[in-house]
């Protein structure tokens, strides 16, 4: 595949937020995120509970952000991950339940989880941390659906404290429209999942009734707000939006019908991430049709259509090695010990 084309030079760039911030705006937004809580329709579950007051809905979590890691990320894309690292901020929680999900230990474990709540204002000291003291590239917010108003306002106490670097939303895409609007001009790069194009498979492997018409409208309003990916002169990402999909055994991830739409409704230049790295962690080694990694043929069916519809930009994962991209949450400085670049 193609290397990103490299605009950094026509795009002075400062990250949108800053500006967002002087003018108040940021604090506005911050403002509506957190009355929606009272009525929690922040992710497309609409629970309607008040997590202001303690309420729970389906992702567990209540009006503090719950942070179970924070570590600079080598693993994720070249241009997210660089030389220093993506600065990974893992919330706790998930608004989507998948069987196979590789960080299951933070994810599908909300009662250990609710000893990770964090104020905003420790949150933003995180995010000064990996930027001024290790160096990362970004910031990026892993699994953040479900905790955008949080997010917002650690944003919003981290810029008086000097937070410059680009923020990254790594989701699963299962986001509301809504909310994805709040975040225009705070999120430079948005890295995220086309996980199926079948809703009977969502609904069995990742209990979400209708996850195909969310993630395909919340993709193209990601690409609505920061377009195609730019990077600076080292290649490092700097806005944009980057499209992963992960293979699954037996084309349960629908990668023909999910490319196709990409290309046809999104475009074929958009950045994409093919990634081979499925594993059947957490509950899939028990459900026959996710119990094994994928097939070199399954793959290369995949490879072969990227290349038939023209998607020449981003980047192919090698076939093997899954396991070495498996986290743990236990070693919590460095739950990706093992891990090769993308
Ligand atoms: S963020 Fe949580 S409580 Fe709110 S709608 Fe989504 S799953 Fe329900």
């Amino acid at each position: 595949m193609h290397e990103i084309t490299r605009e950094w030079e026509q795009h002075l760039f400062q990250p949108e937020y800053i500006a967002l911030y002087y003018s108040g705006e940021l604090e506005r937004r911050v403002e509506r995120l957190e009355a929606r809580l009272a009525s929690c329709d922040i992710c497309p579950r609409e629970c309607g509970v008040n997590r202001l007051e303690g309420e729970h809905g389906f992702c567990h979590s209540g009006h503090l952000p719950i942070v179970a890691v924070v570590c600079p990320h080598h693993g994720e894309e070249p241009a997210l991950s660089g030389s220093k690292g993506s600065g990974a901020v893992f919330f706790g929680n998930c608004n989507m339940n998948c069987v196979y999900c590789q960080n299951y230990q933070i994810s599908q474990d909300w009662k250990k989880q609710q000893s990770k709540e964090m104020d905003s204002h420790t949150l933003a000291e995180r995010m000064l941390y990996l930027q001024d003291e290790l160096g990362c590239h970004n910031i990026n917010f892993v699994s953040p659906s479900h905790f955008v108003p949080q997010l917002v306002r650690a944003v919003l106490e981290a810029v008086p404290m000097g937070l410059r670097l680009p923020l990254v939303y790594n989701t699963s895409s299962y986001d509301s429209i809504k909310s994805l609007k709040e975040l225009d001009g705070i999120i430079s790069v948005y890295l995220a999942d086309l996980r199926y194009a079948s809703n009977k498979w969502a609904r069995r492997f990742s209990r979400v009734q209708d996850y195909v018409t969310h993630a395909r409208r919340a993709i193209a309003e990601m690409y609505r707000q920061v377009g195609g990916l730019i990077v600076d002169e080292s290649g490092l990402a700097q806005k944009g939006l980057i499209v992963r999909h992960l293979v699954l055994p037996n084309r349960l991830a629908g990668s023909g019908e999910s490319l196709t739409w990409l290309v046809n409704e999104v475009s074929p230049a958009v950045t994409v991430s093919i990634m081979s790295q499925y594993f059947p962690a957490h509950r899939a080694s028990q459900i026959s049709l996710l119990a094994r990694t994928i097939s070199a043929s399954e793959y290369s069916e995949v490879i072969k259509l990227v290349d038939e519809l023209g998607l020449e930009n981003g980047w192919v994962q090698e076939m093997g090695a899954q396991e070495d991209y498996l986290p743990d949450f236990e070693r919590k400085a460095e739950p990706f010990l093992s891990i090769a670049d993308t």
